[in-house]
Parts: C-alpha cells; sequence; structure tokens
C-alpha cells in the first residue's frame, strides 16, 4: 500500500478524536514496539498496539477500527508502565472501543447471543472478563 505522508494527513481528524477521547498525544510515539512486546494478549491480535497508533497516525480509520485489537485489551496497563514517551495507551484502545461504539453500534453494551459462533471459545478469558467489567461500570 503506497501512502504519501503530509501533515494533514498525520494530523488527520480520525487522530486528533483519538488524542482527544483519550487524552494522550500519539505524535510522541516514535514506534520502539516496546508496548506490542510486552502485551500479553498481542499473539491474538491483528495489529500490535504500536502498529495501531502508527496505522492512527496515518489516518487510516477504516483500517483500524476493523481489527480486533482494542476489543481484546485487558487494560491490564503492562504497555502503559512499559512505554518509554510515557503514552497510556491501555487509554488509546478505550477510546478506539468508544469511537467505534458511538459511531457504528451505537450502544454500550454486549449481548452474548451475538456473539460469533466458537467466538467464545477463542476469546482470552481475561479479555472477555474484562470487556465485561468495561461496559457494566
Ligand atoms: S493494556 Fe491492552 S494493549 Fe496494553 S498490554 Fe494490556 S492487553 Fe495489551
Ligand atoms: S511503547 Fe510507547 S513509544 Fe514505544 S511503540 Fe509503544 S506507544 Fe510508541
Amino acid at each position: 500500500m503506497k501512502i504519501e505522508l503530509s501533515r494533514d494527513k498525520v494530523h488527520n481528524e480520525f487522530a486528533k478524536k483519538v488524542e482527544w477521547i483519550s487524552g494522550q498525544n500519539l505524535f510522541a510515539c516514535y514506534q520502539c514496539g516496546n508496548c506490542t512486546a510486552g502485551c500479553p494478549v498481542a499473539f491474538a491480535m491483528d495489529l500490535g498496539p504500536h502498529e495501531v497508533i502508527r496505522y492512527t497516525l496515518l489516518g487510516l480509520e477504516e483500517e483500524v477500527l476493523s481489527v480486533n485489537t482494542f476489543w481484546l485489551c485487558a487494560s491490564c496497563l503492562q504497555c502503559s508502565s512499559r512505554c518509554p514517551k510515557g503514552i497510556d495507551i491501555a487509554r488509546v484502545m478505550d477510546a478506539l472501543r468508544m469511537v467505534i461504539l458511538r459511531k457504528k453500534e451505537r450502544r454500550d453494551y454486549l449481548q452474548i447471543s451475538e456473539f460469533p459462533e466458537g467466538f467464545l471459545e477463542r476469546v482470552p478469558q481475561i479479555a472477555f472478563i474484562s470487556g465485561f467489567r468495561k461496559f457494566l461500570s
């Protein structure tokens, strides 16, 4: 995929929205990969947390919102504690969940009966329980 970089591209509306909701400065990220290296569920993610930040800064909203990364995030804060730039990546993951729930689903709850067949067997348990905590709080 060819991506032309420009000031407008990296200051895109999607990145601004994620920054605004999360309160984090995504531009501080220098792609060291520490967050993804420490994430206990990175093995199951379509994109690692550092890639999600990169894609967001490139304005690839559709690609970012279609991956499973922020749904699998268990909010364990491992990434946030490892980031040398002080970015709270767990908050970024929360912000992405909020963006998609507001945009597409327009809801703030989960229906177990709507999960695709086999989903419960595949999803890491910690992510599943964490999801319930988030949606029920
Ligand atoms: S908070 Fe989420 S993204 Fe960060 S290390 Fe934990 S599971 Fe991975
Ligand atoms: S640890 Fe921080 S600086 Fe490094 S890639 Fe992750 S978000 Fe970026």
